[in-house]
C-alpha cells in the first residue's frame, strides 16, 4: 500500500487536465472519485468518464484572477469600512465604491463559473464582501455605528456647549477627533466637525428636543435645510442627532 501522498500524486497525474462531464468542474487535486461540485462519479483509469479541459492556461488565469480579487476585496472592504466609520468623506466613499462595481461584477461571474474548486465559505465570502462594500455608501452604516458607540459622550459635550462652554480645535471624544465643536450660525444647534475645513465638511449635529426637520427648498433630496448652516445632505441618526454635510 503506497502512502497517501503518492496515491494522490498518481491520481492527480491522470486528472490534472480533466474535468467533470456533468458540470465542467476541474478534477485536478480531487482526492475522491466523485465530482465535488455536482456529485457525479468518475474513474481516473477510464478517460471516457472524464472531460478534457481544453484551455487549461486560460482557466488558470481566471482562477488566479478570482483568487487575487478575493483578497483585494477583503482588504478593500476593511479599508472602506474603517474610512467611512472614522468620518471619511461620503462623496469620496461613494465614488470609490461605485467605480469598483465593474470589478465586482467580474468577480461574481468568476465565482459562478464551475471551473475551480472553491469552498462554500470562500464562495459565500466572495459574494458577501463586495455587497458589504456597496452597502457603505447606500446606508452609511459604519459612521452610524461609530456614532452610536459615542452617542452618550457626545450628548454630554453638546449639553455643555449649549450652556456656554467652549471646546478647542482637535477635541477628542472617544476615538473621534473633531476639527471644531460650535453652535450653528443662526440656531442653537451644536455641530461636531468630523472632516473638511473652515468652509465646509461633515458634522454630527445635536438639535433640541422640540426640533422638527424641514426638507430643504433648493435641494429636497436627502436634505433637511434647517438642521445646520448651508447643508446639501442630511442623515437622521435618531434622538435629535443628524449627520450633515455643510457646503
Ligand atoms: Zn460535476
Amino acid at each position: 500500500m503506497p502512502p497517501d501522498g503518492r496515491l494522490n500524486d498518481s491520481l492527480d497525474a491522470r486528472t490534472h487536465d480533466r474535468c467533470c462531464i456533468g458540470c465542467g468542474h476541474p478534477l485536478r487535486g480531487v482526492t475522491r472519485k466523485v465530482c465535488p461540485e455536482c456529485g457525479r462519479r468518475f474513474d481516473p483509469d477510464l478517460p471516457r468518464t472524464m472531460g478534457k479541459v481544453a484551455n487549461l492556461g486560460f482557466r488558470r488565469g481566471l482562477i488566479g484572477t478570482c483568487r487575487l480579487l478575493h483578497w483585494a476585496f477583503l482588504i478593500f472592504a476593511v479599508t472602506i469600512i474603517l474610512y467611512s466609520g472614522l468620518g471619511g468623506h461620503w462623496i469620496l466613499v461613494a465614488m470609490i465604491v461605485f467605480a469598483s462595481l465593474p470589478i465586482m461584477l467580474l468577480q461574481f461571474v468568476l465565482l459562478a463559473l464551475p471551473m475551480q474548486p472553491i469552498s462554500m465559505r470562500r464562495r459565500l465570502l466572495g459574494y458577501l464582501v463586495p455587497l458589504a462594500v456597496i452597502s457603505v455608501p447606500l446606508t452609511d452604516w459604519p459612521i452610524r455605528m461609530n456614532f452610536k458607540l459615542h452617542k452618550a459622550s457626545l450628548q454630554a459635550v453638546a449639553d455643555r456647549v449649549a450652556s456656554g462652554e467652549t471646546f478647542p480645535r482637535g477635541t477628542r471624544v472617544g476615538i473621534l477627533r473633531f476639527r471644531q465643536i460650535r453652535k450653528a450660525r443662526t440656531r442653537e444647534h451644536i455641530g461636531f466637525q468630523i472632516n473638511g475645513g473652515g468652509n465646509g465638511g461633515m458634522f454630527f449635529v445635536a438639535t433640541p428636543p422640540e426640533f422638527v426637520g424641514r426638507p430643504s427648498s433648493y435641494q429636497p433630496l436627502r436634505n433637511l435645510g434647517n438642521v445646520w448652516d448651508n447643508t446639501n445632505w442630511t442623515v437622521d441618526l435618531g434622538d435629535g442627532w443628524y449627520l450633515v454635510e455643510q457646503d
